[in-house]
């Protein structure tokens, strides 16, 4: 007898006819001799329908207020669920998030789950009954209702998967699995068997659509067994597993995200806060900030390019152009109509060459790369938006991910959502999602940086091509914008390689102009989480402290789940201390 916890969205609960379809596939496990918990959202889009009835009442109607009208909405489901279940046969009770004690804290609308007594829910699970839990609500130390945000049902049914101590946890939606790339943009996408935690993380911007980022982090943290999978069509779906079980692939998918828009403020003064004068203000305002590159500065002066959503563009301007002011910094400069390419793979940790061969699918695809920034599991590239899908359809390709699990002919086709995957994207991103998990201290690497190197087409793709072939492992890469046609590329390499590398870095040099510089010796802080990038003020967070305590940062990169910076290798144990405090991680 296993224990399962199977929880259905609203496109699969969106009619009576999908509710009776739905408690048949619980009624099959629970026939089957299994333990069955059933979480259910609202119907269909009934949340946006509750949302719209309070925004005809008012512009700013209360907290509190919101969660006791969209609570409602799975409470109409569960009912309907167990409903359903019952005329088939079987014993079914519903129970709303206060039924089951999911307690949580009092942010309404935004609510984090503190603890869920397992109690009651165990008792019926022991007369036989299936438990209909009411996603996505709770409530807090007064008894008022919360919420946990919008698509918050998800992180209910992995939430309860864990105390419950269930085998595994079933989402059942719109689409049959986890897909490789978003098969809207590209139909050679193909179905993953299983994908990572982290890299699921990493692909917020692909997967959101699919699962609640929060969820996956708890899944992660407590080691659930997650199964995506259509409740439309039979088929295995995608398990979301463990790194120690999955796949290593250098590459298991491209994200793209379409309106990106980057500013590049010139010739600010290389000094500790320079970053921070920035970052905080963009934070205050609430701006969340993507890519940021902060070129090495060793000229006296640093340029810090950084992308915004475009919609957020206007309002960065206004306040990058003060900031430039305040500091004394030189011109301000930006583009819009950009987008934001990332293969993202548990493998490329270990694997040499991933860059170098992304870029050069790039490049010989006829894509111009803006900037770079990579993370341990990810590496994305700025281009112009014209030209993402060819970019995303070219390093698809290069890695073969049109097979990436080898059966991908025979899939079943992606049944196409309703609903507008940017919207869904754009909700969640709003989301309070922010948990950061920790932060770590690397001094094994060295520094080596590219400067007034000519932006020609496919510059990056050389170069990597050439660090690769000399069997050189890079961590870090960034590229800033280019100014005046020159651009900057720097890595990290282990210590132990500097001199090799730099050898290969100079050979290229000395054909295509430019020059090289090097740290022996860095120091690369990160700091790891959930929410990283879609909450302003994580990377000001990180910079605040080290500008305090006049710590200099030579490199900064970001991802979704994370935000890496150098320092020199002396001011490495301090930071990690300035950041374990800034963080309440100690
Ligand atoms: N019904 C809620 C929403 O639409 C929760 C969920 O579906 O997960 O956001
Ligand atoms: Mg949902």
């Amino acid at each position: 007898m296993a224990r399962v916890v199977q929880k259905f969205g609203g496109t699969s609960v969106a009619d009576p006819q999908k509710i009776i379809a739905a408690a048949r596939k619980a009624a099959a496990r629970r026939a089957a001799g299994d333990e069955v918990v059933v979480v259910v959202s609202a119907m269909g889009k009934q949340t946006d329908v509750l949302v719209d009835l309070a925004r005809q009442i008012t512009d700013s109607p209360s907290a509190r207020e919101m969660d006791m009208l969209l609570s409602t909405g799975e409470q109409v489901s569960v009912s309907l669920f167990a409903m359903a279940l019952q005329q088939q046969g079987h014993r079914a009770v519903s129970l709303t998030g206060g039924q089951i004690g999911i307690r949580t804290d009092s942010s309404h609308t935004r609510a984090r789950i503190q603890s869920i007594s397992t109690d009651h829910v165990n008792r019926l699970l022991a007369d036989g009954a299936i438990v209909i839990a009411a996603g996505f609500q709770g409530f807090d130390q007064d008894g008022n209702i919360t919420t946990l945000g919008r698509g918050g049902s998800d992180t209910t049914a992995v939430a309860l998967a864990a105390v419950l101590e269930a085998d595994c946890c079933e989402i059942y939606t719109d689409v049959d699995g986890i897909y490789t790339t978003d098969p809207r943009v590209l139909p050679e996408a193909s179905r993953l068997d299983s994908i990572s935690h982290d890299e699921m993380l990493e692909l917020a911007s692909l997967g959101a659509g699919v699962m609640h980022s929060r969820s996956i982090e708890f899944a992660k943290k407590f080691g659930v067994p997650v199964v995506v999978r259509s409740s439309f069509a039979e088929g295995p779906g995608t398990a979301i597993v463990p790194a120690e079980r999955a796949v290593p692939r250098p590459v298991s998918g491209v994200a793209l995200a379409k309106s990106e828009a980057r500013l590049t403020l010139e010739g600010v003064p290389d000094q500790p806060g320079s970053s921070h004068a920035l970052f905080a203000r963009l934070a205050a305002a609430g701006i969340a900030v993507d890519m940021i590159i902060q070129n090495a500065g060793h000229g006296g002066t640093a340029n810090i390019s950084f992308t915004v959503p475009e919609d957020d563009l206007e309002a960065a301007l206004a306040i990058a152009g003060k900031v430039a002011n305040d500091l004394g910094a030189g011109n301000l400069s930006h583009n819009q109509h950009l987008a934001k390419v990332s293969v993202v793979g548990l493998g490329m940790a270990t694997a040499e060459g991933v860059a170098g061969q992304m870029f050069a699918a790039i490049s010989a695809a006829g894509v111009n790369v803006h900037m770079i920034t990579t993370s341990e599991i990810k590496i994305s590239v700025l281009v112009d938006r014209n030209d993402a899908s060819r970019a995303v359809a070219a390093a698809h390709q290069a890695f073969g991910l049109e097979a990436a699990d080898g059966h991908s002919a025979n899939a079943t086709p992606l049944p196409i959502a309703k609903s507008d995957p940017l919207e869904v994207v754009r909700r969640l991103e709003g989301m309070e999602d922010l948990a950061i998990e920790g932060c770590q201290l690397d001094t094994s690497q060295a520094l080596v940086s590219f400067l007034d190197l000519p932006d020609t087409p496919g510059v990056a793709a050389d170069v990597f091509a050439e660090i690769a072939q000399a069997g050189l492992f890079v961590d870090m890469i960034v590229q800033s914008f280019p100014q005046a046609g020159l651009a900057e590329i720097s890595f990290t390499v282990p210590a132990a390689d500097r001199d090799r590398a730099i050898a290969v870095a100079q050979g290229i040099a000395a054909t295509r102009g430019g020059r090289v510089t090097d740290v022996p010796h860095v120091a690369k802080l990160s700091i790891t989480g959930v929410g990283i990038r879609s909450h302003a003020g994580v990377a000001d967070r990180l910079f605040a402290p080290l500008a305090e305590a006049g710590i200099n940062i030579d490199l900064v990169s970001t991802s979704e789940v994370r935000v890496n910076v150098i320092v020199a290798a002396e001011a490495g144990e301090r930071s990690l201390a300035l950041l374990q405090t800034a963080f309440e991680l100690d």
